[in-house]
């Protein structure tokens, strides 16, 4: 399934070439993790460590 304005979308991306993960979750945050495990507790931490785009603090 793809993506629903009203769902909680977690997307994660095997950079090519890399060992790094890279996250979007959302909320629109995004995160690069080479531990999948950490990954998945950046994303179901939410909103913790989380910014939101646009904003400087
Ligand atoms: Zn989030």
């Amino acid at each position: 399934m793809s993506n629903s304005p009203t769902g909680e979308i977690y997307r994660i991306d095997w950079l090519p070439g890399t060992d790094v993960l890279h996250g979007t979750c959302h909320c629109g945050a995004e995160h690069s993790a080479q531990d999948p495990v950490e990954m998945w507790e950046w994303m179901l931490g939410h909103p913790e460590g989380h910014e939101p785009r646009g904003s400087a603090s």
